[in-house]
């Protein structure tokens, strides 16, 4: 059909001759643009003259508007210079489009340089959006702002833990919240029943704290729980992977560190080190953490007047803890997040698992702040800081890969007429010069 009408209107409408290249082979767009139907009327109505709009086809309605700037060339379409790809092409269209796995902004500037359809911004969206490589890869979430702990009333009424390991040892270290003193024990083990061992050791020097804050195991095993019921403390363990929430046991694991690295170099007694650490005062609060917990100036190696060795209760402390917390929040807070993602059950998410995003469900909202029950795609319940949790338009069926990408292009049409404008460039519009034939019609 197509080629009579090259025939007969071989010095048609078209004034512009420009250099088409095409040699694609695994893309028909002559042959495919004739076997679709919308396609193929444009091509009908390009040769025979457009009728009024009353009359057009539903189907070619929304190329209307650009029947002026619609171009045939060797049985190719191109609105401004872009090339109408027909509906069966376009998933392949879509992957080739996708194939450096760009964002999204740069995949539609790309194509808005070279191909057009209506919809096509909104299906390459979908496409991207259902892209799970660039799921997998998405950048980390920005961090939450800060949930201060609440500040203890008492020296050893709250508790941080960590294990950590240094030189191929273990070490215990608690630390308290009100006076930063902390505790460094070496372990023999890395199992409850050690840590529950040397626990009772440091608790029988500063007595029972209220509240024990720690990181998942060993602390979390029913052993130190039976442990923690029968010596009346209770145990709060913080969101895996997100260690904000014991960030004091974390800082002073740091801490520790460095203190067992300069002994090692200098061959000189951790304890000594220790010693003077918990002597020295700490800046925000200016009292060392000896005399924040036992009210008096330990004697350390350095000398000392015996009338500074008396004890003297530290004052105000509750309050400088809270200025200091509140000065730190403030700060930290300058680089957090304003909005609090919530998520629903059962809805699709992305979990992040060693800096990568992996599809998962949501179960539930965990008892802690911040948290939730997700399934990851193992079918695995875990507990996950909003962190490390993300919302996401992917469809997630398992552990599908790019095969469950492909011919999703079922798009909205509703906001095409805006898509028809946005997508095309602002090229002026090409004057046709009008056969004598086609005047009686409305162009
Ligand atoms: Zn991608």
């Amino acid at each position: 059909m197509q080629e009579t009408f090259t025939e007969e209107f071989d010095t048609g409408p078209t004034v512009h001759c420009i250099n088409r290249f095409y040699n694609n082979n695994l893309l028909n767009i002559k042959t495919e643009s004739e076997l679709d139907p919308v396609l193929n009327k444009i091509i009908e109505y390009y040769y025979q003259g457009w009728p009024n709009r009353k009359h057009i086809d539903k189907s070619v309605q929304l190329y209307y508007n650009l029947r002026n700037e619609i171009i045939i060339e060797n049985g190719i379409i191109y609105v401004a210079d872009k090339i109408v790809i027909p509906t069966k092409l376009r998933p392949l269209i879509l992957k080739l489009l996708h194939e450096s796995h760009l964002g999204l902004n740069k995949t539609k500037l790309r194509a808005k340089q070279i191909i057009y359809w209506p919809g096509m911004f909104n299906e390459i969206e979908q496409f991207i959006n259902n892209c799970n490589t660039c799921n997998k890869f998405q950048n980390s979430n920005k961090k939450s702002p800060l949930i201060p702990h609440e500040v203890p009333n008492s020296p050893y009424e709250k508790v941080g833990a960590d294990i950590l390991s240094f030189e191929g040892t273990d070490y215990l270290v608690i630390v308290d919240y009100y006076s930063k003193w902390f505790d460094l024990i070496k372990l023999k083990y890395k199992t409850a029943s050690e840590i529950i061992k040397k626990s009772k050791q440091i608790f029988s020097t500063h007595g029972i704290p209220k509240t024990f804050i720690a990181d998942n195991m060993p602390f979390n095993s029913s052993e130190f729980i039976t442990f923690s019921k029968t010596w009346n403390f209770t145990v709060v363990t913080s969101s895996p992977h997100y260690p904000q929430s014991n960030g004091l046991a974390e800082r002073t694991v740091q801490t520790s560190k460095k203190l067992l690295k300069k002994a090692l170099e200098e061959g000189c007694d951790v304890e000594a080190m220790l010693l003077e650490y918990r002597c020295t005062p700490i800046i925000s609060l200016q009292a060392s953490p000896a005399e924040l917990l036992f009210s008096r100036i330990l004697r350390t190696k350095l000398p000392i007047a015996n009338k500074l060795l008396e004890p003297r209760l530290q004052h105000k402390v509750q309050t400088k803890l809270k200025a200091f917390q509140q000065k730190y929040k403030s700060n930290y807070d300058k680089t957090a997040t304003k909005k609090e993602t919530q998520f629903k059950p059962n809805t699709n998410i992305l979990i992040q698992n060693n800096k990568v995003w992996l599809p998962g469900k949501v179960i539930a909202k965990a008892n802690a702040p911040r948290s939730y029950l997700v399934e990851n795609n193992n079918g695995t319940i875990i507990r996950r800081n909003t962190k490390h949790l993300k919302n996401t338009k992917i469809n997630v069926t398992g552990n599908s890969k790019e095969g469950n990408i492909e011919g999703k292009s079922k798009v909205k049409n509703k906001s095409n007429k805006s898509v028809l404008v946005k997508e095309l460039s602002t090229r002026p519009i090409r004057k046709k010069k009008v056969p004598n034939r086609f005047k009686n019609f409305v162009m």
